[in-house]
């Protein structure tokens, strides 16, 4: 095994999950590999009047709980294997927290930072035009994820309608509230990890009043973060990063100084009052709790013997590998795995279908509301089932959302 390669990680972690129920073979062959997946080019005229060729995927993994669902990524790195293992993921996601839902993951390899306003708006156009036929509410519905945003999805919304000449609100979630779109859906990532944390706080013994926090990651998830660290748990954020560094002051850092500094620079590095650390100096630091909101593979073999944090909360998808895995599990740091700490952007773009195929919309209130349950009860049904088997709280997440989709696929005589 690769270690930086996620499919490879996400089938690895489905394996261990195998051997654990004791999988019947066929049925775990039949796992490991995505349902159907899309390779698709995207010819994009360019401001200066040329066209460039993009290339794009979409990946449907697994679909017996429901149409598959999960975001698009915009990324230069972007493979086929990331995109594998985040529909995976999200197969087991969708499934963890009892959405009735499969799993799915889009991505495009480009550079957003490099594209105006113009060709992003093309591109995210060209890319429904080669996969519209694939998507739609009852088969596969996307949704933003690194580097794509409730504009994206709203040029992407509006494509879909064009095409199929109807009102294509629920083909796409994380769409504009006045296009569709739900309350909350803006900070339902971090919102869901920050209820995950107030249950893992119980468990390992954290006073979160006060208690340190660090966030490597300021996209979407990692900022909203920044700021519901205190506003919900009462807890003290002291260092945040992007992909240009790390910035730490032991005192507390003011959450919209480094805002103001990011907009303004690009980058949270040189924020008034605080100190330059690095990404790794980040993950090292003797905090409470760690947030990893970055990309995959923040946390490898290499650093996870130094992790000092008492509780590692997962808001990126895939950000440890199996090898860091078992060193923080024999070192007792309590993991909230991706796919739990992160569910519920998931869960709320869920509750934008619910709302979108109803055309009633709920109010701010009750979306949180019902993301708290979601997301505690998850929790407590993950922390129950590490318990009786013994084993870390990924490997009990896995055993949680795998069994379920397993029943359904014999219920539906699929095995
Ligand atoms: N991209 C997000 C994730 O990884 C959200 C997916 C969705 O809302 O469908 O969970």
């Amino acid at each position: 095994m690769t270690e930086e390669n996620p499919f490879e990680i996400a089938l690895k972690q489905l394996d261990d999950c195998a051997e654990i129920l004791k999988l019947d073979h066929d049925i775990h062959e039949t796992l490991r590999h995505p349902m159907r997946e899309l390779h698709v080019t995207i010819p994009v005229r360019m401001d200066n009047g040329k066209t460039r060729v993009f290339q794009g995927f979409r990946v449907q993994y697994n679909n017996a709980r429901g149409p598959t669902k999960g975001g698009i990524r915009f990324h230069p790195q972007e493979t086929i294997d990331t995109v594998r293992a985040l529909a995976a993921w999200m197969t087991w996601k969708c499934s963890l927290l009892d959405l009735p839902l499969g799993g799915g993951k889009g991505g495009v390899i480009c550079n957003p930072k490099e594209l105006s306003v113009g060709e992003l708006e093309r591109l995210s156009r060209g890319y429904i035009k080669e996969i519209w036929e694939f998507i739609g509410p009852n088969k596969d519905v996307p949704a933003p994820d690194v580097y794509t945003t409730a504009q994206t999805m709203a040029w992407m919304m509006d494509e879909y309608s064009k095409i199929t000449g109807s009102n294509g609100f629920s083909c796409i979630t994380g769409k504009p509230i006045c296009a569709g779109g739900s309350c909350g859906r803006d900070d339902a990532t971090a919102r869901g990890g920050m209820y995950t944390i107030r249950e893992a706080a119980k468990e390992a013994g954290i006073n979160l009043k006060n208690a340190t926090v660090a966030i490597q990651g300021y996209g979407n998830a990692g900022r909203h973060a920044a700021f519901l660290c205190k506003e919900l748990l009462g807890a003290n954020v002291v260092a945040v990063s992007d992909s240009k560094g790390g910035i730490y002051n032991k005192n507390g850092l003011t959450i919209e100084n480094v805002c103001a500094c990011k907009a303004e620079t690009g980058s949270v590095v040189n924020s008034p009052d605080t100190q330059a650390i690095s990404n790794n100096e980040l993950l090292e630091l003797d905090v409470d709790i760690l947030i990893a909101a970055a990309l995959e593979n923040a946390i490898t073999k290499d650093n996870a013997s130094k992790i000092k944090a008492k509780i590692l909360a997962e808001l990126a998808n895939g950000s440890t590998t199996p090898e860091a895995d078992a060193i923080l599990y024999e070192n007792g740091v309590h993991v909230i795995p991706d796919f739990l700490c992160n569910a519920g952007g998931v869960t709320v773009s869920y509750f934008e279908m619910v709302q979108n195929a109803s055309m009633y919309y709920w109010n701010l209130e009750e979306v949180h509301e019902r993301l708290a349950h979601k997301m505690s009860s998850a929790y407590y049904t993950v922390l129950d089932t590490a318990k009786k088997y013994n084993v870390n709280m990924r490997k009990a997440a896995y055993v949680v959302a795998v069994n379920r989709v397993v029943e359904t696929m014999k219920l539906r005589g699929w095995i």
